[in-house]
């Protein structure tokens, strides 16, 4: 392995790869990335790949709009089809205040010129005739968002990077980030010592302890959510957007011949993957209120993934102040995958250029939590 580097990266998820190919792609010198297992062994490969504009804040619409360029032309740059469908996002409201916050995350969400539409009552049970309707007031749809496949996408950008020549090491695994005068000098593992002046922690749900290792505290934790599909079951000829019963914290989208229905997430954190029988009960009973007809359907097989959730549910970006070349790439809350394009862009930009130019991060740096400045948005956000 290199004893010497430019940039190390810490993690071989979405993110770490997507930083690494943006790198790669400016040839400024030796990247390395590091991953303790397999790449995408993370939450990467527990995602179900939702992509979607209709966001409640500016920063994360801005972050989808720039990483659906990316989606978009995937096949192109990177020679895999990252199996793109756009089938739409369906946002259920059931409660007054779903309804307020919707029509204002609709207002929002035109200024940036994306289709979506205010969908009445009358219109979703036209359009989507399976619905179980008694509670429904309304609901917001956009034919933009849809669902790629995480390990296309993580071996699109796995082979880009390794194209433009970044080093790429499976089974190595960071245990302490080297630190001399409040200067990053490299990384110590248990493959050796490489000397860096900058390492970037794309560690996912496992942040934190990344952090701990170069003596910083983020506050980054680890939420299980599981999901789970079901067998072959037909529903309907018609395309199926994914649907969230928003108030219920509940969605479901076709997956091959059946359907993905999510379960539960954990409200205290722990690094748990197992799914458990109360869990899949629950995803059921939702499917079944929604979706009478899924009474029929039976459940195939269940996994569960860590969600990286930060004090706001927005990401944490970029430098950290009084150690200097620690990058942070952390704290995606449920959205990594989608924005994985933006942020290994804007990364790049901040590591090779001093400031991230693509799309200004600084609300999203890590100083906004002493400070007080938190992003607020208008309702728990929701996690795919
Ligand atoms: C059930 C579920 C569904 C989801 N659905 C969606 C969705 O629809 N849309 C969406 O945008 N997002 C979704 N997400 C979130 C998404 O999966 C994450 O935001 C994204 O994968 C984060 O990527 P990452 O590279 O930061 O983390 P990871 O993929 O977890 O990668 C981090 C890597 O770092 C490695 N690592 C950790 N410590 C070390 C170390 N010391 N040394 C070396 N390597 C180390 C780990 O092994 C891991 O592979 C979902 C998540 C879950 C759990």
């Amino acid at each position: 392995m290199e004893q010497v580097a430019d940039v190390v990266i810490i993690g071989g998820g979405v993110i770490g790869l997507s930083i690494a190919y943006h790198l790669g792609q400016r040839k400024v010198g030796k990247i390395v990335l590091l991953e303790k297992g397999q790449l995408g062994e993370g939450s990467t490969s527990r995602c179900v790949g939702g992509i979607r504009t209709q966001f409640s804040t500016e920063i994360n619409i801005l972050f989808s709009l720039e990483s659906m360029k990316t989606f978009d032309h995937f096949e192109e740059e990177f020679g895999v089809n990252p199996e793109f469908k756009r089938i739409g996002y369906l946002f259920l409201a059931t409660t007054d205040q779903d309804v307020k916050v919707f029509q204002q995350n609709l207002i929002l969400q035109k200024q940036f010129g994306i289709p979506v539409e205010w969908l009445h009552p009358d219109e979703i049970r036209r359009r989507f005739p399976y619905l179980k309707m008694d509670d429904i007031l309304g609901g917001t749809f956009s034919p933009r968002d849809g669902y790629a496949g995480p390990s296309e996408v993580l071996s699109g950008f796995a082979g880009g990077a390794k194209r433009t020549g970044v080093k790429i090491y499976e089974g190595v695994e960071a245990k302490e980030i080297l630190v001399d005068k409040g200067k990053v000098t490299g990384v110590r593992t248990n493959g050796g010592e490489i000397s860096s002046p900058v390492v970037v922690n794309a560690g996912g749900p496992y942040a934190s302890l990344v952090a701990e290792m170069a003596g910083l505290r983020i506050p980054v934790k680890p939420l299980r959510r599981q999901v789970f599909v079901t067998a072959p079951f037909h529903l309907t000829d018609q395309t199926i957007p994914l649907t969230i019963d928003f108030h219920r914290g509940w969605y479901f989208r076709q997956e091959v011949d059946g359907f993905l229905l999510s379960g539960p997430l954990d409200r205290e954190p722990s690094f748990n993957t197992n799914t458990d029988y109360e869990a899949m009960v629950e995803a059921s009973e939702n499917a079944i209120y929604r979706v009478p007809a899924m009474e029929k359907a039976q459940i195939a097989r269940g996994w569960a993934g860590l969600y990286e959730i930060s004090p706001d549910n927005h990401a944490i970006l970029g430098k950290v102040p009084g150690l200097e070349g620690f990058i942070l790439a952390n704290g995606f809350s449920g959205h990594g995958f989608q924005h994985s394009p933006a942020v290994g862009k804007v990364i790049s930009e901040l590591i090779l250029e001093g400031k991230a130019k693509t799309i200004d991060i600084s609300s999203l740096s890590i100083e906004r939590f002493e400070r007080g400045e938190l992003i607020l948005e208008p309702m728990t956000a929701f996690k795919e």
